[in-house]
């Protein structure tokens, strides 16, 4: 019998994950989406889909890939809808506020650690989680083999799933994800009234502020909703800056040889 699964939300991380999905035989999908045009194409390729929640009522997995402020919600109305032996599991990128409230179904929460600076089911695509860490955080009710079942899925799409706790999961995220945003924003904001400086900018300006050109609705939900971590984090990076200071040439030594290897040659964190 094929599995049932749900996706919510039809932007980049529910349509890649759709893409990808549907090539697999053992699946069968259905899909919640405002967009019409989506709704479309998707009927086309002959996948169940409808604006409404009932949709995926009797599925075994339901992937919310809701903008993260819409997230909760979206946990909310599912409780009326799916049935205790589903098993649902988020996308957003802060996962500690997901997990706070009980729920009358298996919730384990996920964040796929891959994206680009577009959005929508047009910048979508099936690659996109090829060679990603995808978190995964169960919150409640689930069984080991409810975790290994979503893993298996998980890494159906190429990626390769990381168990985490969810606090841990924020304070990291922050240090590798939410506090870069914010000082790729700082160092472009800092430049862009220096026309001298813009017309001289290069590649290393680019590369560090290409950041700046994310997905802005994320961009402000990851700093309201993993605030504290961020402040932590930039006390660590604080902490770091005068260590630099203090020992420049033995600290930008070690830097360079932890970070050179960290990464292949093709840009893959090969950890
Ligand atoms: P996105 O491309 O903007 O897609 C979000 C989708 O959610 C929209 O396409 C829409 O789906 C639906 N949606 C929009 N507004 C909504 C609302 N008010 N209420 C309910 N649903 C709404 O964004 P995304 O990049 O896929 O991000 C979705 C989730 O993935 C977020 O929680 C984000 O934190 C997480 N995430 C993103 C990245 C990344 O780099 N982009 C990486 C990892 C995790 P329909 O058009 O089908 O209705």
């Amino acid at each position: 019998m094929k599995t049932k699964i749900g996706i919510i939300g039809l932007g980049l991380i529910g349509g890649s994950l759709l893409k990808k999905l549907r090539e697999y035989e053992e699946f069968e999908l259905f899909a919640v989406s405002g967009n019409e045009k989506t709704q479309k194409t998707l009927k086309k390729w002959g996948i169940t889909v409808s604006s409404s929640l009932e949709t995926v009522k009797l599925c075994k997995v339901v992937f919310v890939c809701s903008p993260i402020s819409k997230t909760p919600e979206m946990l909310d109305k599912l409780e009326n809808i799916v049935s205790p032996s589903a098993i649902v599991s988020d996308v957003a990128s802060v996962k500690e506020f997901v997990g706070k409230k009980k729920r009358p179904y298996k919730l384990i929460g996920g964040h796929p650690m891959a994206g680009t600076e577009k959005q929508g089911f047009e910048n979508s695509f099936k690659e996109l989680f090829e060679g990603a860490k995808w978190v995964v955080c169960p919150f409640h009710n689930y069984t080991k083999k409810d975790v290994e079942l979503l893993k298996s899925i998980i890494e159906k799409t190429g990626a390769r799933p990381i168990e985490a706790d969810a606090k841990k999961h924020d304070y990291a995220v922050s240090l590798i994800s939410h506090m870069p945003l914010l000082i790729s924003q700082a160092i472009f904001k800092s430049a862009k009234d220096n026309d001298l400086a813009l017309l001289l900018a290069s590649s290393g300006f680019r590369d560090m502020t290409r950041l700046a050109c994310s997905n802005l609705e994320m961009a402000k939900d990851m700093v309201k909703y993993n605030k504290l971590n961020i402040e932590k984090a930039f006390d660590e990076f604080a902490t770091s800056l005068n260590l630099l200071t203090e020992d420049y040439k033995n600290q930008i030594e070690e830097i360079k040889e932890q970070r050179e290897k960290m990464y292949s040659k093709e840009g893959k964190n090969i950890l």
